[in-house]
């Protein structure tokens, strides 16, 4: 029987040759098309950063494959090229190529998986939408677990994954007995032990002119491009772990939720955006990691830790996305209404610990997740932030950032407001929780101690006013019964001077 002549389409988040859309390739009869054009690189303002790691990766995956004699046909960007969107460049494609049909891995956006459902009849080709299985859990696996519970809780999520992976088990037992380590895990960073240098890698020319066509071409997006650093082949990617295993993974736990001025990356591995592309496979990853854990490199707690963000966090938020989207998008279960505080572009605040990690956002399109959910998450979920203005934030500045992680991240962990499906508590914290986790308050131009003074923390304010906003949805969940404990010992006198400084902030929130 004859073969399909198929053309395989490689998005930029898909570099990897063992992913399902090459499964069967055959380089005599198919055909692969990658393309850098304008309508994915526009629909947020993306990182500078994001925007080279992902043309760099592209471009070298393209000539790896091109190396095996595998025919590529690759659109570079530019701004006047007529192809601004991926199906200009598939519609050029199956003219010049006439496959009988175009093969995809799904691809991790709601927005681009709805887009492709039009474009067989755009193509007049047959397009078949193949699983993404670089993830541990399918999504209709997901979807089984998911189906009759009461809740969705990560933990236990995590747990049926343990168990499916083997991965730190014995006898069918969590090693140590015990699924979760995170209570060792919450150390402040006192500059001890010191923290080793991150993984760099040099630019070489396909980045430099990658580099070079950021400059020219995406001037007005957010970010500080050079210096370029980031790994963008697997080879370099596998590098930076291995990198993280001997160098920083026995101190992960410890400081796993730590925040120092000086030190943007501490003990954190800056994998996410090698995991997310394709570079790094999240099962080898974990089994790195537990090899170092086996012989003696890194301490349970740790190791345990680390894997937990994987195949726990990581696998459950995907799965989360394709249950609920689209309509989990627009949830706004606190009903926020307020715009985004100019200084989330800017970096330019007063508050000492929203610059910080505004400034590594700039600097490196990185932040580690606890400055994500606990100083810039924190601060738009009691500012009462829209959350559609704050996800695309999130969207737009980190290089890791695609819409099947972050918004679950952003719209459920950090904002609530899709009502406590994703967690079980809102994240919210008075400045105690940073001036505890973290240097920042020190510098400040902000008084940590106090609460309605003119120069008080403005995450005290707005802390115990986001508890007296929304009593009535917070009363009933049970993991608030402290706080708001809390909330009812205050004095009237008290609760005046909370609200008359946190309308004040309100009013104020782009010159804090
Ligand atoms: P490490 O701290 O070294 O952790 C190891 C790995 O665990 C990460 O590389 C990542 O793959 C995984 N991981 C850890 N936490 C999570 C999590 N909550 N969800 C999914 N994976 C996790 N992560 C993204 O990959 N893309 C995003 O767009 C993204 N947006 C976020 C937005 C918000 C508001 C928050 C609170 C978190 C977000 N995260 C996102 C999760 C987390 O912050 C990043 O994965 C992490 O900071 C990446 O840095 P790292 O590689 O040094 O991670
Ligand atoms: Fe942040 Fe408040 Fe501390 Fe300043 S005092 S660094 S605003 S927590």
């Amino acid at each position: 029987m004859a073969k399909t002549r198929s053309l395989i389409l490689i998005l930029g988040d898909q570099l990897n040759p063992s992913i399902s859309s090459l499964m069967n390739f055959d380089p005599q009869l198919d055909q692969i098309v990658m393309a850098e054009v304008w309508e994915e690189t526009h629909y947020v303002l993306h990182h500078q950063k994001k925007i080279a790691l992902i043309f760099s990766a592209m471009r070298h995956f393209a000539q790896q494959l091109k190396k095996q004699k595998w025919p590529v046909h690759y659109h570079q960007y530019h701004p006047d090229s007529p192809y601004h969107s991926l199906l200009d460049v598939l519609k050029d494609a199956v003219n010049q190529y006439s496959p009988q049909q175009l093969l995809v891995t799904q691809c991790g956006e709601w927005r681009l998986h709805h887009v492709m459902q039009t474009w067989s009849k755009s193509l007049a080709v047959p397009v078949h939408i193949l699983e993404d299985d670089r993830f541990v859990c399918s999504i209709t696996e997901f979807k089984k677990w998911a189906a009759g519970r009461k809740q969705l809780r990560m933990e236990y999520f995590y747990r049926y994954i343990r168990q499916k992976t083997g991965l730190l088990m014995e006898n069918n037992n969590p090693i140590g007995e015990q699924w979760n380590f995170d209570k060792k895990n919450r150390k402040s960073y006192r500059n001890d032990p010191p923290v080793p240098p991150t993984y760099q890698c040099k630019p070489d020319k396909i980045t430099q002119n990658v580099l070079n066509d950021v400059t020219h071409y995406f001037p007005n997006h957010f970010g500080q491009l050079k210096p370029f650093w980031f790994a963008v082949t697997a080879e370099q990617a596998t590098a930076a772990l291995t990198h993280f295993i001997e160098h920083k993974l026995a101190y992960f736990g410890d400081f796993q939720d730590a925040m120092s001025h000086q030190h943007d990356f501490l003990f954190h591995s800056i994998i996410s955006i090698y995991l997310n592309i394709g570079l790094l496979d999240p099962i080898t990853t974990c089994k790195m990691v537990e090899q170092a854990y086996r012989q003696g490199k890194a301490p349970l707690n740790a190791v345990e830790g680390f894997i937990r963000q994987i195949i726990g966090w990581r696998e459950y938020v995907r799965g989360i996305y394709w249950l609920k989207m689209p309509a989990y998008a627009k949830e706004n279960a606190f009903n926020n209404k307020r715009c985004l505080p100019s200084f989330y572009w800017t970096t330019q605040t007063k508050m000492q610990c929203m610059h910080q990690c505004l400034k590594s956002t700039y600097e490196h399109a990185y932040a580690h997740h606890i400055q994500r959910l606990m100083v810039t998450g924190n601060f738009a979920l009691l500012a009462g932030i829209t959350p559609s203005e704050i996800c695309e934030w999130y969207l737009a500045v980190y290089a890791d950032a695609f819409e099947w992680v972050e918004l679950p991240n952003t719209l459920g962990m950090v904002m609530h407001a899709d009502d406590g499906l994703l967690g079980s508590k809102p994240y919210a914290a008075s400045g105690k929780y940073i001036d505890r986790m973290s240097d920042y308050c020190k510098g400040c131009h902000y008084n940590v101690k106090t609460q309605y003074e003119t120069d008080s923390c403005p995450f005290n304010a707005l802390y115990w006013f986001f508890l007296i906003t929304h009593y009535d949805k917070l009363q009933h969940n049970p993991r608030m019964k402290l706080v708001l404990n809390a909330l009812h010992r205050k004095s009237d006198a008290e609760i005046t001077a909370i609200k008359q400084r946190a309308h004040y902030l309100i009013k104020q929130l782009d010159n804090l």
